[in-house]
């Protein structure tokens, strides 16, 4: 099957900054839109877009099709179900979740999936609206929010909160429960394979939860600052004992005014920070001028939000990424 369909109508594209469709509909007539998409389903074809061709009927039988915000979070669902799931990011690896503008193609995969599956508190709000959009009758699993046991710690702005749970990790295995449950009740047939599936999982993860900690062991009590390029890390610091001196951006996408940036660099001088810690999605330049004027080193390739290339290209892979790099640099 080779056909093709033309790229939606410019008036029908999901809108394109992530805060402004959290705020605002855009007026896009979303049965429009859903007819857009029952018409590409339905004729099983490849659509190409903007961010390439995805092939619509690759999915085995018997396969729950599973549209998860991140590739963090694809993996979860990866290595909770197995051959029994089909999992898609609608972020691509490398990509930047918070600011993240959707493409008409997501809507497909958004139309086609049985479990959709965000972080929420904010990471991924883009999704509500995409979701509302596609009409889907499919469930939307929050992973972030409402979870037993976790102390939500602020956000950026006031009244937020942030949403970077699955960097500590026995709060990702909160999230592989979650998950488990969600996979069990979309297809009751395979419900003890997903549970089991995300008990073996959660065992793996007890595991490296306690790998982290040896190994942060390592670094000398007064060597445990950090400063990160975005706020992706306090659950990870208040998990594991180290300590957030300064983030270099108020927010993904807006730059630290020349004040802020001196300010941080005071900081960084006064604590004894030894590293500024960049992440792979973002531009290590800004990271590299503060640590430069204070005289720190810079690691510019953490992986916080998304997956990166082997050995990162999986939750546990990341986990060890990162702390051997904190290790290396603060030890
Ligand atoms: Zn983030």
């Amino acid at each position: 099957m080779t056909a093709r369909v033309p790229e939606p109508d410019p008036a029908i594209r999901p809108t394109t900054r992530a805060r402004a469709a959290a705020r605002t509909r855009s007026g896009a007539p979303a049965l429009a839109v859903a007819l857009a998409v029952a018409v590409a389903v339905a004729a099983g074809v490849l659509l190409a877009a903007c961010g390439g061709t995805i092939d619509l009927a690759t999915t085995a039988p018997g396969q729950v099709r599973v549209v998860t915000t991140t590739t963090v979070l694809a993996d979860l669902v990866t290595q909770v179900g197995g051959s029994r799931v089909q999992v898609d990011s609608l972020v691509p690896r490398g990509g930047e979740a918070h600011t993240f503008d959707p493409r008409p193609s997501d809507l497909v995969k958004v139309a086609r999936a049985d479990l959709v599956v965000m972080n929420g508190l904010g990471l991924d709000d883009w999704l509500v609206k995409l979701v509302a959009d596609t009409g889907t009758a499919a469930p939307v699993v929050r992973l972030g929010e409402h979870l037993p046991g976790v102390a939500y710690l602020a956000g950026e702005g006031a009244g937020t909160t942030n949403p970077h749970l699955w960097l500590n990790v026995a709060y990702a295995r909160a999230y592989v429960e979650r998950i488990g449950e969600a996979l069990a009740a979309v297809a009751p047939a395979d419900a003890a394979a997903f549970r089991a599936g995300a008990q073996a999982y959660e065992a793996r993860l007890e595991q490296l939860d306690g790998w982290v900690r040896a190994m942060i062991a390592t670094i000398p009590e007064s060597n445990r600052a950090f400063i990160s390029f975005h706020d992706a890390l306090p659950y990870f610091a208040a998990a594991y004992g180290l300590r957030i001196v300064g983030v270099v951006v108020p927010a993904p996408g807006q730059d630290p005014s020349a004040g802020q940036v001196a300010d941080l660099v005071a900081a960084i001088k006064a604590a004894g920070v030894k590293a500024v810690f960049s992440e792979s999605q973002f531009s290590p330049e800004l990271a590299q001028t503060v640590a430069r004027e204070a005289g720190a080193t810079v690691v510019a390739d953490l992986y916080t939000d998304t997956l990166g290339d082997p050995p990162a290209d999986t939750y546990e892979g990341l986990i060890r990424w990162d702390v051997e790099r904190f290790v290396a640099a603060l030890r």
